[in-house]
């Protein structure tokens, strides 16, 4: 069923590392070819053999309305027409800065730039300039883009000291970065005993996206919150993944924390490269040209990124959340159903229209716990359900995504998949 991305995956191979623009994509651990895509609508993707998909990975979370939505299409098409970058000011910029401002609390002013790679880097340099001090406060398993200072090995114990992930990366730039596992508050206090007078800010997930999922626990966000307010340190939420997707206000709104700067991506470019950074008016006045924080962009803010954005966050109400919020009991109950049936170890989290699975009969609160979950299970469901219909994300340590075109058709369909997969993994 796979013959036309098999040979057009070799090449691909031949004129792109691993045949890929971005690594996750390229099937690897699960042991599999990739699936190259021909179109998409919906909730379905179709691949180049002609073969159709329910998609719970929607380009990796921004496509919340599901894919080609008509009114984003609409509208692209239409400013398109008009021109694609002038590196110029454009109306569209405020009016999506003005739509995000109206909806996240902490967010009085916002930067636009081109990737979720792009904003965490830029808050840090922001955070940075503006306490006047270097270290970062880092969770293992929580990914931040490939910013070389947050590309740091998730060390063993509870306070490591960075160490880089990635050959090209001096250890010099990492020794900055300071790393403790999600949701131990006790080991941020520590850090914050130790180092408390260096520490620019703690960059978190709200809601760990980059480990399979795996949210907060109670007491967590308002400990951080506290504890770098009392230190003079900012607290940076990574929403990147979270943002407009866990909920109508972001997980911020949802666990009611504010924190100095947020971080954007995905959702808030409705398909196409955005990433934006925003927070209180006296970080982000900071920023050049009005302080002295420099940061820029070519294509920063550019017209069809801008629309996509627009034209995606103006669609979703209040009801959408809710909505996604039933999609999803139904999705993830019904998969919890029949890996009881089949008496497979199994475990799932979600958040709003974010959700995680894992083959384990543990608790499921950090890396270290997300790590129990039998990868080889998971990569034969993976194999079973695609063959089957339904698009996961090809890597155990990756989040689910649901949208508003998904039905209750799309839902039963899946779960008589999962039949046929959690059968597989119990034999
Ligand atoms: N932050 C989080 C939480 C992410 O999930 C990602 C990407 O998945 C990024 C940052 C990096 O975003 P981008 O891939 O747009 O650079």
């Amino acid at each position: 069923m796979f013959e036309k991305s098999i040979k057009a995956y070799v090449e691909a191979q031949k004129v792109m590392p691993g045949g890929v623009n971005s690594p996750v994509r390229a099937f690897k651990s699960v042991g599999m070819n990739p699936v190259f895509i021909d179109h998409a609508k919906g909730s379905k993707l179709y691949d180049i053999d002609g073969n159709e998909y329910i998609d719970y990975v929607l380009s990796w979370g921004p496509l919340i309305l599901g894919h080609a939505d008509d009114q984003v299409i609409g509208k692209l098409q239409e400013v398109a027409a008009r021109g694609t970058s002038f590196g110029a000011p454009t109306e569209i910029e405020t009016k999506l800065a003005e739509l995000v401002i109206s909806r996240v609390a902490s967010v009085e002013m916002l930067r636009m730039v081109n990737s979720g790679t792009e904003a965490t880097m830029s808050a840090l340099r922001l955070a940075r300039g503006a306490t006047g001090r270097n270290k970062i406060v880092k969770f293992i398993g929580c990914y931040h883009g490939h910013e070389d200072s947050l590309l740091v090995k998730a060390g063993s114990g509870v306070l490591t000291l960075g160490l880089p992930d990635s050959p090209g990366v001096p250890a010099g730039v990492t020794e900055d970065t300071l790393t403790v596992n999600y949701n131990d508050l006790e080991a941020v206090a520590e850090l914050f005993a130790t180092y408390g007078s260096d520490i620019a800010a703690v960059i978190v997930e709200p809601v760990g996206g980059n480990m399979g999922c795996v949210p907060p626990v109670a007491g967590f966000l308002e400990g951080l919150r506290k504890i770098t307010a009392e230190n003079g340190a900012l607290l940076i939420f990574d929403e990147v993944m979270t943002g407009f997707r866990v909920d109508y206000h972001c997980a911020q709104g949802l666990y009611s924390i504010e924190p100095d700067l947020t971080c954007f991506g995905k959702i808030i470019g409705g398909g196409l490269p955005v990433g934006a950074y925003g927070g209180k008016r006296e970080f982000m006045e900071q920023v050049a040209p009005v302080g002295s924080v420099y940061q820029a962009g070519t294509l920063s803010g550019n017209p069809l990124a801008m629309t996509a954005g627009f034209e995606t966050l103006s669609q979703l109400t209040k009801e959408s959340y809710q909505e996604l919020e039933r999609l999803g009991d139904k999705l993830l109950n019904g998969l919890q159903d029949v890996a009881d049936k089949y008496a497979v170890p199994f475990v799932t989290h979600r958040v709003g229209a974010m959700f995680g699975i894992f083959f384990t009969n543990e608790k499921v609160i950090d890396f270290t716990t997300a790590k129990t979950s039998d990868t080889n299970a998971f990569a034969l469901f993976f194999k079973t359900m695609l063959e089957n219909g339904i698009y996961l994300a090809p890597s155990q340590f990756e989040s689910g995504f649901l949208s508003t075109a998904h039905s209750d058709a799309d839902i039963e369909k899946t779960l008589a998949a999962a039949d046929v997969a959690f059968k597989v993994v119990s034999e």
